[in-house]
This record gives C-alpha cells, structure tokens and sequence, in this order.
C-alpha cells in the first residue's frame, strides 16, 4: 500500500533513497487524482518490495510541490537512486502509461500479464460522458436501470474545453463550459449512473456486450450506448496546439462573438467553412477566408452568398503553414501561395477559426459497426440502435449534420429512451 508523506521526508524517503520510488502528488475535490488513486494502489501491490510508492497531498506542501515543479494534481514523478528518471505523468493518468513508465523507465518486468479481471454485471454501459452520455446517465439512473458511464478522462467531453456557451437552454446569459458539465455529471451521479474516470478501454466486444477496462476490469452490459463524441480536426500546423483557446478556435457558434468587431481568418473552403463564416460575418469586421483551392466545395447558395459578401475576402490556392504567437496569444497566420511557393505572414488579424472538418471517435468500435465516408457511425434515426441489436449510439460521433450540445443530448435522450425499452423487451 502506498504510503503518505510530508515535505520533512521528502528528502530521505524519495531523494536520497536508494532503488525505486514513484510519487503520487494529489489534491482534494479533485476528480483526476480519485480517479488514479486505485491504480496507484494496484501498482503499489503489484510491485510491492521492488518499488517504494508515496503520496503527498499537494495542497498540504504548496511550496515544497512548487519547488519541485509540480504545478497541477495529480502528477507522478519517478525516481531510481534519488533522480527523476522517466517524463512526469499529470492529468486522467491511463493505467497503461503507468505500466509504460515502470517497464520502459525501470526496466522492471510487465506484471500486469495474467492478471484476473474482475468481473461486473450491469444492465447499460455507456461509453464516453460528454453532453450525450451523461443524459443518457441522467434516463438511465432516473428509470433505476443499473447503469455505469466509462470515459478516457473526466466528465464533460468537448463542453470542457469551452470558454463559454450560450446557446444552451436555461443557462441565462453565458455559462462556463466547465461549470455546466459540473452541473450536468452531478446531475447523472446523484441520479444512480456511476461514472468510471480515466479508464482506458482495451477491448470491447459488441457482440457479446463485453468491455475491458485497464488490466483488471470487464463490464457485461445487456446494452451498450456508444457517445465517444468527435474531435475538430485539426491542421497540424507549428503553434495550433499552444495557440488553442488563445486566438485559435474550432466552433464559430461558441467564439464567435469574443470576435465582434474584430478582423479574423478562417482556415477552409467545404461547407461548414463557409457557412461558418456567414455566421461569423454578421457580427465581425471582416473574415479572410484562406482555402487551397480555386473554389469553395460548398453548397452553391451558401458559396455564392460568401462570395457575394463585403466583408468577406478569400485568399483561393493557399494553405497555413505556421501561427505566430506574442505574449497576448496569436499574432500572425503564415501562409503559401500553393502556386507560386511563396510565403508570407497575414497580421492585423484577432483569431483564426479552423474548420477543416472533425473527426468522429469511432476507433474503439472500428470493423464492428459502419460507418459513413466521413466516418460517421451509423443507426436507426428514430432508436439510435445500430446494426447490433442493444447497441445505441448518441452525440457528435454520430452520422448527422449539426454537432451542438443540444443535439448532443437529444441523442442521449433517445440512445437511453430506446435502451430502455431494449432491456424491457429482454425481461420479456
Ligand atoms: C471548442 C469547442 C467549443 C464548443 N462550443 C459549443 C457551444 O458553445 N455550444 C454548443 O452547443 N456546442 C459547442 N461545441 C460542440 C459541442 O461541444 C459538441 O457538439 C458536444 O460536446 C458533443 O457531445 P458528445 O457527448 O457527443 O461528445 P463529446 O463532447 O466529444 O464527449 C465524448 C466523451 O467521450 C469520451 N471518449 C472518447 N473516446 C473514448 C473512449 N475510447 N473510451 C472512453 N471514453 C471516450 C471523451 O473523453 C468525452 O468525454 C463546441 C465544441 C468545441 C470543440
């Protein structure tokens, strides 16, 4: 079991110790360090006597945490003979990088082979608790249906990443991303749904409705709601990643407005490109539109209707090449000319929005349900039970034109409605 330390035995215990030692800095109310905690104390049993393993509560050692560099919880830190000798490990830590870390960094045996998994019974399991699986949470456990919700990381999905919404019914003015799915996941905890956090699917067998989690866990559903829910693809371009939320964005509908006024660039020339960018030109100065075509690949309207807007410029047959940053955020689009090869860099503008696409998380699933070309999974519009029957899909990862939080838990609604009225058929 791993043992709790102070600041006073930092030094002994960790720093001048020799052998191994991994530890674990963790805070309270926080919902990534509970999520860890028992896999620290799996591996602490696992490789109990070949490594030492340590708590300190990070709250209760500010400035010696500080001092150390460890600025969020929880974060794990590994030692051989008194150094750190692996990356830290921060955030809804997997099981599977704690594994990494011990066999790569300390060159010690995987002993998770073998290891008998435990075996839990439930009516509905729902994979992924953004906006859709958590209102299917909220059907579920409200119904008394013995339902447990498995996500990657915490609660909250896409909605986590958003400064502020103001679409969403009932919020009034704006509310934080953050804040409403802290609304919305206590909401389906306190109404029976339990949430499995940072668990790392490994194997899922929809047909027989089985669902490895880690190196220790499997879940037998009698029905399965997939929400894994979708990702804005991205450019993959020098700066997109540092510049995200600082002058970068993927959804004109959420950040839009934080533009009013403002001169912009909008990367793409498909469909929700353009029509993007009609939204964004109601309300700001002007949109330079950069597209690596001649011509959009949009719906004719919206396309002449871009094309017939003052405030619109497009900049046909160039593609971003990097994002330039000063200390406030984005600073500069570089761009080339795919005719000519010729760079430059496009000043003067706020923030870039990104609409190249997004990409549905249908990996998990992939060769066991269909999928449309953009890679859309694909049910029944009125159930939202796929091919397999008891397997429902909800949200963003589906094959549907608009991807809102709205949408997002309608789909929830129906996936759990229509898994209920599964289970019932099953009971007879
Ligand atoms: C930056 C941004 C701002 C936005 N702002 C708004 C807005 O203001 N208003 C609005 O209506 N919409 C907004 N959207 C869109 C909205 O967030 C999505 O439509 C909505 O979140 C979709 O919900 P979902 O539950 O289908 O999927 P997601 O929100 O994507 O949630 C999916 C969940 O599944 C989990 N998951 C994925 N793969 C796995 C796996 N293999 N195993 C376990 N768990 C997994 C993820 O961790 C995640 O928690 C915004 C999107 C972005 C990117």
């Amino acid at each position: 079991m791993a043992q709790e330390i102070t600041s006073a035995d930092y030094e002994s215990k960790v720093l001048k110790a020799k052998g191994l030692v991994i530890v674990d800095f963790f805070s309270q109310e926080c919902a990534p360090c509970e999520a860890l905690a028992p896999k620290f104390e799996f591996f602490a049993d696992l490789y109990h006597g070949e490594i030492a393993f340590y708590k300190v509560f990070r709250q209760g050692d500010r400035d010696h945490s500080t001092a150390l560099g460890v600025k969020s919880s929880p974060t794990l830190l590994f030692y051989k003979d008194g150094k750190e000798v692996a990356p830290r490990l921060s955030g809804a830590i997997k099981k599977s990088e704690m594994k990494k870390t011990i066999v790569d960094a300390f060159g010690l045996p995987d002993k998770t082979l073998g290891t008998l998994r435990k075996i839990e019974e439930v009516d509905l399991a729902i994979i992924g608790a953004g906006p859709a699986g958590l209102t299917a949470g909220i059907y579920a456990g409200r119904a008394m249906i013995n339902t447990v919700m498995i996500d990657q990381g915490n609660p909250g999905g896409q909605v986590n990443l958003t400064h502020m919404v103001a679409n969403y019914p009932g919020t009034e003015a704006e509310i934080g991303g953050y804040a409403l799915m802290e609304k919305v996941t206590k909401q389906a905890e306190e109404s029976g749904a339990r949430i499995i956090r940072s668990a790392e699917i490994v194997r899922l067998d929809l047909a027989k409705k089985e669902i490895d989690i880690d190196d220790d866990r499997r879940i037998k559903a009698k029905a399965i709601i997939i929400a894994t829910g979708a990702k804005p693809r991205e450019l993959g371009v020098p700066g997109e990643t540092a510049l995200f939320g600082r002058g970068i964005s993927y959804c004109a509908t959420c950040d839009g407005r934080f533009y009013e006024g403002k001169d912009i660039y909008v990367i793409g020339g498909g469909n929700s490109a353009v029509e993007e960018t009609l939204f964004l030109a109601e309300f700001v100065n002007s949109v330079t539109m950069v597209h690596q075509f001649d011509e959009f690949q949009a719906n004719k309207t919206a396309a002449e209707q871009a094309l017939k807007n003052p405030k619109i410029k497009v900049l046909w047959s160039h593609e971003p090449r990097a994002f330039h940053a000063d200390t406030k955020g984005f600073s500069g689009l570089e761009v080339e000319n795919l005719k000519t090869g010729e760079r430059k860099v496009l000043t003067g503008g706020a923030g870039v929005f990104v609409f190249v696409g997004y990409v549905p998380q249908t990996q998990l699933f992939a060769g066991q349900l269909p999928t449309d070309r953009w890679g859309g999974a694909e049910a029944d519009p009125m159930t939202l039970e796929t091919k397999m029957p008891g397997v429902f899909i909800a949200g963003d990862l589906r094959s549907k034109p608009f991807k809102q939080i709205t949408t997002a838990v309608s789909d929830g609604t129906v996936a759990a409605l229509s898994a209920q009225k599964y289970l019932r058929s099953l009971a007879g």
